[in-house]
């Protein structure tokens, strides 16, 4: 089965408008001409219409870091679905660690945001890991299920092409940010779980199609060990991803 790879940047909260536009007119002289693979910015919603226009016409899809489930309302600080495709972005990020960890995101939320992006056309990419405590207690497979099932609730009953759209990146929590990596093996014995699981809960031709990406301290010089796995379908990537010759190094791995 060939899934075309997808190299995302999470810019998380860095850059202003004139540093993101600066980005991608360097990265997209850097990427002209590449086609093997897709690419998409994940910047900070302020930056979406901007880092939209300079990229548009080219190979590079804009998505946001979040979005709300509600389709709108009394939310404060939050961005909608509508929102996000109104300014042009394609992609949204879910349940980011980050976002679990400091916004108290849970796998409830996680799934409402799912049923959201999907109604809206947005591409999901749906994040889950596991913390270090949980790995060196033997439960990566069991916290892995736990959030497949949970952001995956009500999934089955949509049609196959548009849930075979779903993106998942495995990012193992104590490797962002932090200079560790997983192992080109455990990463991808860890996508080989969570494709098991997806063939359960969709069915195992979804599960065929549906890419997961790994997230988790990618950098030039891992990529390539990283993304040849038959089973790592691309990168999510954090800080590699703030410079142009870094992230394109990535994207050519
Ligand atoms: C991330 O933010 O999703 C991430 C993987 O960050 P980093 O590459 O910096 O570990």
């Amino acid at each position: 089965m060939s899934r075309k790879a997808l190299i995302a940047a999470n810019w998380k909260m860095y850059k202003t408008p004139a540093e993101a536009k600066a980005f991608v007119d360097a990265f997209l002289s850097l990427v002209a001409g590449h086609t093997r693979d897709e690419i998409a910015l994940f910047p900070s919603p302020v930056l979406l219409p901007t880092v939209v226009e300079a990229a548009r016409g080219s190979i590079v899809s804009v998505g946001a870091q979040n979005i709300h489930f509600a389709e709108e309302g009394a939310y404060t600080g939050e961005t909608s679905a509508r929102q996000l495709t109104a300014v042009g972005g394609t992609h949204t990020l879910i349940g980011h660690s980050e976002r679990r960890q400091y916004f108290g995101e849970t796998d409830a939320i996680v799934n409402q945001k799912l049923h959201t992006a999907i109604k809206h056309g947005i591409v999901p990419v749906v994040c889950i890991g596991e913390v270090l405590e949980e790995r060196e207690a033997g439960k990566t497979e069991q916290v892995l299920k736990t959030q497949v099932t949970g952001a995956f609730a009500g999934i089955a009953a949509l049609a196959a092409e548009v849930v075979s759209s779903i993106v998942i990146a495995y990012e193992p929590v104590w490797a962002i940010g932090t200079g560790l990596t997983a192992t080109p093996e455990m990463a991808a014995d860890a996508h080989r779980m969570i494709r098991a699981e997806v063939g359960k809960l969709l069915s195992p031709a979804v599960a065929a199609h549906m890419r997961i990406l790994y997230g988790g301290s990618v950098k030039p010089d891992n990529a390539t060990a990283l993304l040849s796995q038959e089973e790592i379908d691309g990168a999510l990537v954090g800080g590699a991803s703030l410079k142009p010759e870094s992230f394109t190094a990535i994207v050519k791995y």
